[in-house]
């Protein structure tokens, strides 16, 4: 089939300071095409949304099906583009194509989509591979065919049809490495992206990540180095940056491809989402031999009793050694902290923010608790009312009235200005990500919007 994959606009757009390629939708449009089918990429995630573009592209080009995977890899949608989606798929439906959307709103939200005017023919729960394969197969979709398709929904009249839900077998080694001729990767920042493994071990109450993808799967190790080699030789990538949820739960295989890179001699800075708990002092030295120059760790509070509660305990004193030994070791370090954790008091609020300082990482990312879909948070929400909690992720305090929310907002300011005293540059704004392209190692930020990738892997 002649396929257009999509990766819709997020309201609002992305700001070009952190473009990073949609590698989860070349992840599955590299899958299709790799069973002999026809395919392209439209990143609508850029300039004005591109809808023009897109009605050139349905107008002239005869696609079979508009497959359109919606919420990155790395959950960056916003609530907004949602009805964003709705207003492509209504676009899309005025053509004689059939329309998929997958991912995190249509696992989890999937009357939100199809009880709507315009309606896409088949939306998929979780992994997308499987039910791709099957449907791609074949350009008449009749009921029940659509019936044999474990994991996908689709509407008949005004009723919702969900099919049966399975775990996916589906073995992440099968794929090929994503295509990225299929965009033109000079179109975003200078960091190129991977993902070489999904699923995390942890349990956070606020993360959907452990229910998405069912379990732990990697590919091996020699793929991996086999796709960094591919971007430094063929898009002459100098930073490579593994997406995983959790790159850094097997320290073996981790030790593995960092051999392997160190024998390959290849002039790449690589960063990676790592975890505190996992941390193996001769792994992240073997890392950066290899060329891993950053890392990412998810603190998210310097209470103890907030960490329990949402189930992401780990000392403090074992982050205070991890993250001091990071820097050691000369990786540049970025923490991420929720500011307004449940349960956040005065006292913990302090507590975070005196961690904070004594931290000291390069790079701090301060969030607020987003509800994501399928996480213990959201479920718990659900049952409280029907309608669907926020998922604005880069946002306001969940609690925006009341004690709560001035402690919050009190223990941020002042927070703030320490920072500042202290050197670190303070952002709001994507677009403040630009002026931060070319600085030293030693340059600190503090972020409460979009960090990008790339500062400083030197
Ligand atoms: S928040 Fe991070 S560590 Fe926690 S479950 Fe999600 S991916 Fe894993």
């Amino acid at each position: 089939m002649k396929t257009l994959f999509i990766n819709p606009p997020n309201a609002p757009i992305t700001s070009a300071s952190i473009w990073i390629e949609p590698i989860d939708v070349l992840t599955i449009a590299t899958y299709a095409q790799s069973l002999g089918h026809v395919v392209s990429v439209l990143d609508m995630d850029r300039d004005d949304g591109r809808m023009n573009e897109l009605s050139i592209m349905l107008e002239n080009e005869d696609y079979d099906a508009v497959v359109i995977v919606h919420d990155y890899h790395i959950p960056l949608f916003q609530d907004w583009s949602q009805k964003k989606l709705l207003e492509l798929v209504s676009l899309c439906k005025k053509y004689k194509v059939k329309v998929v959307i997958g991912w995190k709103l249509s696992t989890y939200a999937p009357r939100k989509i199809l009880m709507n005017d315009a309606y896409p023919d088949v939306i998929i729960s979780k992994e997308m591979e499987m039910p791709i394969k099957e449907l791609l197969a074949t350009g008449v979709w009749t009921e029940a065919f659509l019936d044999s398709i474990p994991n996908i929904a689709y509407r008949s009249w005004d009723e919702v049809i969900e099919t049966i839900k399975e775990a996916s077998r589906f073995d992440i080694r099968e794929l090929p490495i994503p295509d990225r001729k299929l965009l033109d990767v000079n179109d975003y920042i200078d960091v190129r992206t991977m993902l070489s493994s999904r699923w995390c071990s942890f349990r956070c109450s606020f993360c959907s990540v452990p229910d998405f993808w069912w379990k732990r799967r990697a590919r091996e190790a020699c793929e991996v180095v086999e796709e960094i080699a591919y971007l430094y030789k063929e898009f002459w990538a100098k930073k490579v940056l593994f997406l995983d949820d959790n790159a850094t739960i097997e320290n073996e295989r981790m030790r593995e491809i960092s051999r392997m890179l160190i024998n390959l001699k290849l002039d790449v800075k690589l960063g990676c989402l790592g975890n505190l708990r996992h941390f193996d002092e001769e792994t992240m030295r073997l890392m950066y031999e290899a060329g891993f120059a950053w890392i990412h760790y998810w603190v998210e509070s310097g209470s103890e009793k907030l960490l329990k509660s949402v189930g992401k305990f780990i000392p403090k004193e074992q982050v205070r050694s991890v993250i001091q030994q990071t820097k050691k070791i000369w990786f540049r370090v970025r923490t991420s902290w929720i500011m307004d954790l449940p349960g956040s008091t005065i006292e913990t609020a302090e507590e975070t923010a005196k961690f904070i300082m004594e931290l000291e990482p390069h790079e701090i990312r301060l969030h607020y608790l987003s509800i994501r879909f399928g996480s213990r948070i959201f479920n718990e929400s659900l049952e409280k009312t029907w309608e669907l909690p926020k998922q604005y992720i880069h946002g306001k305090p969940v609690v925006t009235k009341g004690t709560s929310s001035e402690i919050i907002d009190a223990s941020v300011q002042s927070l703030t200005e320490k920072l500042r005293e202290t050197g670190y540059s303070v952002i709001y704004d994507n677009d403040e990500n630009a002026e931060f392209e070319n600085r030293d190692r030693n340059t600190k930020i503090a972020s409460f919007c979009p960090l990008r990738y790339g500062i400083w892997w030197e």
